[in-house]
């Protein structure tokens, strides 16, 4: 899976009509990215971001109303949020004089700063890139994930989003 739909997919649902989050705790979040400092304020600032970039999937595949719909912010807020948290952390390529000789990417920035970063960069990446085509926001009833179809026929994140669905549409036409 992609780095930003990995990112995307920290909050799901969790089976009882409502959403679990894994970056709900400062833990949840130190777990996740492998990131030792993590502070509460760097912990709101990549789920607001994770929320950004679950607005543009979002728009980039018509998802209607979901669960999640009601933290999904406007197009040009979570764009301008995810453009300006990738271009914070400036990269300069680096020459390092040993046999053989090695470019290195360097920055200034912290280890916070730099997580934030690469998750937008990833989200940028990944939505202008060539999978984009084949990205669906998963039909199935309560389900809020993101997939990249793997086969034509693919209608479903998993196969049990499948028989849910399939269950659902045959109890709603038992009832009709
Ligand atoms: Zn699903």
């Amino acid at each position: 899976m992609s780095r930003a739909l990995e990112f995307a997919s920290t909050v799901r649902h969790n089976g009882h009509g409502g959403l679990t989050d894994d970056l709900a705790t400062v833990a949840g979040l130190a777990a996740w990215a492998h990131v030792d400092a993590v502070s509460e304020e760097l912990r709101l600032r990549v789920v607001e971001l994770r929320w950004a970039v679950r607005s543009l999937l979002a728009r980039a595949t018509n998802a209607g109303e979901r669960l999640d719909t009601p933290h999904l912010m406007p197009l040009d807020d979570a764009l301008h949020l995810v453009n300006d948290t990738s271009a914070r952390v400036p990269r300069a390529a680096r020459l390092e004089w040993e046999e053989p000789l090695r470019l290195r990417y360097v920055d200034r920035a912290t280890e916070g700063e730099r997580l934030l970063a690469e998750l937008a960069t990833a989200a940028i990446e990944f939505l202008a890139g060539g999978e984009r085509a084949d990205l669906r926001a998963c039909p199935a009833p309560r389900c809020v994930r993101y997939f990249v179809k793997a086969h034509p026929q693919q209608q479903w994140c998993k196969p049990s989003c499948g028989n849910r669905a399939r269950v659902s549409r045959h109890y709603h036409k038992a009832r009709d």
